[in-house]
């Protein structure tokens, strides 16, 4: 029988997770909870479940990670069923493959839930697919966060023409498009950020490379955010489209006939 589960809660839209996801969440008797699990798909758990949050609450600090692995053990130790919900995908920069390590080193077996990734239903919310024939062949995830494991190649990432799908990229913006125009990456590539994808309080930016970081600040984008950097971005939805598909379509006015027809 499984003790312990590492779900993916997908990127904020409950409706977005997966029907064994939800399965999963209703045999758990602990939750451990990550920042970015939208709170609302705590109704698939059970209702005497003991709920415990490990994310960064009201800017204090997150349960250090050591922490959180010692909980997952102590409860599954004492017999206890423990789901680990993570956003997005576990194992998509979410250290659920640190804690899978953890709990199979304590003969734990652990089963692990698939979540949509940030990577791809961020930009799919404003109507970028992340590959197209026309456009890349391919898309690279990468962090830009720069810390532990040390500043991603990012002329190495320039040269392979994808993609780039920038995870925690919001604090080194400037920075990380400076790297790129370095690289010989053309100032004029479509670029997108994508704040809260999926939740009502959905926001983005789109502009051109070299205008992209002023932007960005300009309309005072934070975490969490999906940046996405290449001929792909260009294929985003006006803001109105955007609103009308994710928001509710009677919020959008409908066009007088014949006024900015194309
Ligand atoms: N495991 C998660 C990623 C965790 S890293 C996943 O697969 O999606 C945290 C980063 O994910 C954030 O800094 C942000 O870049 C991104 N992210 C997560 N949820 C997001 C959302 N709803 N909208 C935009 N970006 C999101």
């Amino acid at each position: 029988m499984t003790r312990a589960w590492l779900i993916g809660a997908g990127p904020g839209d409950v409706e977005l997770m997966t029907l064994k996801a939800t399965r999963a969440l209703a045999q758990a008797d602990v939750v451990l909870v990550d920042d970015l699990v939208n709170p609302d798909v705590l109704q698939f758990a059970r209702a005497d479940a003991q709920v415990v949050y490990v994310g960064k609450r009201g800017g204090h600090p997150s349960t250090p990670q050591a922490g959180i692995v010692a909980q997952m053990l102590e409860h599954a130790r004492a017999g206890r069923r423990v789901a680990r919900l993570k956003g997005g995908d576990p194992f998509v920069f979410g250290r659920g493959g640190e804690e899978q390590q953890a709990l199979h080193e304590a003969g734990i077996e652990v089963e692990v839930i698939n979540g949509i990734t940030a990577g791809i239903a961020a930009p799919a919310a404003i109507g970028i697919p992340v590959t197209h024939r026309d456009f890349a062949q391919g898309v690279v995830f990468v962090t830009g966060h720069g810390a532990d494991s040390g500043e991603p190649d990012w002329a190495a990432l320039v040269a392979t023409r994808m993609t780039l799908v920038i995870y925690m990229g919001m604090r080194r913006l400037g920075k990380i498009v400076s790297a790129l125009i370095a690289a010989g990456m053309s100032a004029d590539t479509p670029c997108a950020a994508i704040e809260s994808a999926t939740r009502p309080e959905q926001r983005h930016v789109l502009a051109r490379l070299d205008e992209f970081a002023d932007a960005v600040a300009r309309a005072g984008l934070g975490s969490p955010a999906i940046v996405v950097i290449g001929g792909v971005a260009s294929l985003a939805l006006a803001r109105a489209a955007v609103e009308a598909n994710v928001v509710d379509a009677s919020a959008v006015a409908t066009p007088t006939p014949g006024a900015n027809a194309r």
